[in-house]
This record gives C-alpha cells, structure tokens and sequence, in this order.
C-alpha cells in the first residue's frame, strides 16, 4: 500500500481551516488528524502550507469544434495545464455536431480523452441538434453517468435550440434525475444587433461586446428559469457575466426553486477596457458573454459570498491569436468566442479572491472544488478532504507568489489574457488520487493516468 503523510499544515474545507495532519494511502483520504505518526512511504513537510481539495472546473471546451476551427488544448495539454494549476477535475462539454447522434458525439470524447488526460474527468453532453430519437438518447447517456444537458439559447443556425427544444430537453432531464446547463443569452437579438454593427462597418472586436449587452442575458436568464418551472427540472446557469442574472438566480434560490449558476475568473477579473487594445489583440476577450463594467464585477463577487452564485469555473476555451483569432480580423462574428482559464482559475481566485479580503479561504475551496463536486455528482469522492475521498490534494504556499505569462503557462496556447499578473499564493505540489501531478507549476503526471468519472443522479 503507496501512502503518504502531509504534515505540519493547515487542512481547508469548505467551512473549516485547522492545524492537522494528513494520511494518504492507496489514493484516498486514510486519516486527518493532530500528530499522525503513521510509517508513511513518504513525508511531505506542509509546514506554513495549506492543504486545499484539489480544484473542481465543471466547465472545460477541449479538443472542440467551434466557429470554423478546434480549441487548441486537447485532452493531452488541457489536464496537463489543469494539473499545474491546481485543478484534478473536470467536467467537459461533449459538443454534438449537427447530424451527429448523441451516443456518437459521446464515444468520441471518450476516444479524445482516454489514454491522455493526466487528471480525472467526466462529461456534459452539449446538445444541438434534436434528430427524431434524440430525446431518447438523453436517457443511455444518464445511465453512463453524464447527468447534465447544456443547451445554448445563442448561436442559431449552428448550437442553438429554440424555446421548445429547450423545453423538451429540460423535461427529460428532470425525469431521469439529471439537470440542464444553460447558455444564457438571447441569440436572435445578438445576431441582429450584430449584423447592424457589421452593415455600418463596425467590424472590429469591441463590437462583440456591443452586440450583446446585458440585457441578452438577463432576459434569457429569466425566460429560461419559467420554462423550468413548467418543465419541472433543475437548471444551471454557465458564464453568468451580469449584475441582473445573478438578482434572478437569487430570486428563484428563495423560491427554493432548483436553480443553481456559476460565474468565470475572468468576468471576475477582467474589464471590457481590453477590448480597446490596438492591433486587434482585443481579439483575445472575444469570449461569450463579453467582460462587462465594474459594477457587474462588484456584483458577481457579492454574489459569490451571498452563495447566489456557488461555482467559479473557467470555461477554458482556447484559441491561439494567430491563426485562429484572426480568422476574424475582417468581422467580429467570426472571432472564434472564447479564451484560456483552466491553469489559472485556482491561483486567480486565491489571489483576487482570498488576498483582497472578498472571499475567506473556505469560500474559496467551497467556490473552486466543493459546490462544483457537489453539484455535478462527484461529492463528496472529489472536491472534499475528508476520510475516504480521492486523495487529490494541493499545497498552497500563502507566501509564494505566482507570475502569469504565455512564455511560462502549460495550455497550450500563444497568449493569455492575464499576462504579467503577479498575484499572492503559489500553488507548490498537486496530488491526484495521492500521486504527484504537479511540481511548482511543472507537471510531472502522466497522460493516461486520468479517469472518466460517472457521476450521480441528483
Ligand atoms: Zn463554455
């Protein structure tokens, strides 16, 4: 039996931090407690450390057709990436393609992902296309353990379903005891908008922001929060970027309606100023929704410490500035939408969130690693350091530091939209299922060691 014991540190769960041992044998949580004095293979000395669960990113785009082109991180560099920046887990979109099966699109992703993930991982099936039959598909994929549906209220013509796809897909999700992922924003206005700003010449990239203001998603945010109720299924909200979205969210969470949203680190962290940059770099935040004004940001955090928003994920999205951003150099809408996220979710948040004071560190691990483990299916096996979890685990110096650069990131991608950061906290030693990942930002796994996850019913 390979076991290992973490001493000297301070052990962080989503409502407690204490002084205490930690005993690893075999990959999982053997024991925590004062002064283990266990014949350990191996000694870790966590003196002045936090010991935090491994991250939890319910929202990653790997090896994913998109807008004319593939997010440039595959399972391969993706989980490498996630495993240096602290993340073991993650739940991926399994994007079906139009005229492609459900079951198909599924047994391609887990073609993608076997034998490369370095770190553990489960699906969302992303459905686009209701063919006759599809409805029916939805329940195998719950029986395989992939119990979440996305379903995009953007982008018609490509991803999009309309009001009563949207509701037939929720109405079986809350039959077979899975929940709905939901793209917020109101793509018929967003296309119309946005073909007004092309036909005026306003091509460039600040324009994507223009073409969906705030009131694109709170309007679907709203609309989509009725039809579950007439569909009788539990929704969540990816990306959510605005003020007003987190007030309906909030709304419908006192209604004790099951309702439940996430926000990313980079409508956290990042302003729409970034979309102003010269020579087209404001390609870079061309992500969907767009960053928004500070007054949103000041919103989002109260509502990650309110618990109306209860998940920070990265929705890692990458695509290199050349050549793939550019494919939009004459036209916004065709800036393939999205950015890099899954390295630095984990330091951003401790940083920006735990070091300024807006989040105390067991909101930080509820927000990065318990709320997403439990809201997927994965609690308390992921997300939790508690005896009989997997043994993924970090150890954060609160006295480190990390510098963010493309020249030094792992995901593979020629850009990142956080560049010459430096924020406190420096994530030192990754564990996944008690084996060493990660190594002061290095990764030292292994593609293949990575397992899907079934996850729950809710
Ligand atoms: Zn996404």
């Amino acid at each position: 039996m390979a076991s290992t014991l973490f001493s000297g540190g301070t052990v962080v769960t989503s409502d407690a931090s204490f002084a205490a041992d930690l005993l690893v044998v075999d990959g999982r949580v053997a024991a925590i407690g004062s002064a283990l004095s266990a014949d350990a293979d191996e000694r870790v000395d966590c003196n002045g450390r936090l010991l935090v669960p491994g991250g939890v990113d319910v929202h990653t785009h790997l090896d994913a057709p998109m807008m004319g082109t593939t997010t440039s991180d595959d399972f391969e560099s993706g989980t490498r990436a996630a495993a240096c920046g602290g993340t073991t887990t993650i739940v991926d979109f399994a994007l079906q393609v139009k005229g492609q099966r459900i079951p198909e699109t599924l047994a391609l992703y887990h073609e993608k992902a076997a034998g490369r993930a370095a770190v553990d991982y489960g699906f969302h099936i992303a459905v686009t296309d209701l063919y006759d039959g599809a409805i029916a598909d939805l329940g195998g994929v719950v029986d395989d353990g992939v119990t979440s549906f996305k379903i995009f209220m953007a982008y018609r013509g490509m991803m999009m379903l309309d009001d009563g796809e949207m509701f037939e897909v929720m109405r079986e999700a809350g039959r077979r005891g899975a929940q709905v992922c939901i793209h917020a924003e109101n793509g018929d206005v967003i296309d119309r908008v946005a073909a007004d700003l092309v036909a005026q010449d306003k091509t460039e990239p600040r324009y994507h922001a223009v073409s969906r203001p705030p009131s694109t998603e709170v309007e679907a945010v709203r609309r989509a929060i009725q039809i579950s109720r007439i569909a009788d299924a539990p929704i969540y909200f990816v990306h959510l970027s605005v003020a007003g979205s987190a007030e309906a969210v909030a709304a419908a969470r006192a209604e004790d309606w099951p309702v439940s949203a996430e926000t990313c680190t980079h409508y956290l962290t990042l302003g729409p100023e970034l979309y102003d940059r010269p020579d087209f770099e404001g390609a870079k935040v061309v992500l969907t929704p767009p960053l928004r004004e500070p007054e949103h940001r000041e919103a989002l955090w109260k509502s990650l410490r309110t618990g109306a928003l209860g998940v920070v994920s990265s929705d890692h999205c990458p695509f290199c500035f050349r050549d793939q951003k550019e494919l939009g150099r004459d036209d916004f809408r065709r800036i393939p939408n999205g950015g890099p996220g899954v390295e630095h979710r984990m330091p951003l948040m401790y940083g920006e969130g735990v070091r300024t004071g807006r989040l105390s560190v067991e909101q930080y691990v509820n927000l990065t690693a318990t709320t997403p483990a439990k809201s997927f299916g994965l609690f308390p096996r992921k997300g939790a350091l508690t005896v009989g979890s997997d043994a993924d685990v970090v150890v954060l110096d609160p006295s480190g530091t990390t510098t963010i650069s493309a020249d030094t990131q792992v995901q593979r991608i020629d850009y990142t939209p956080w560049e010459g950061w430096t924020t406190p906290g420096r994530i030192e030693r990754v564990y996944s299922r008690g084996r060493l990942v990660s190594r002061d930002g290095s990764f030292v796994g292994n593609a293949g060691h990575g397992r899907y996850l079934a996850r729950s019913r809710l």
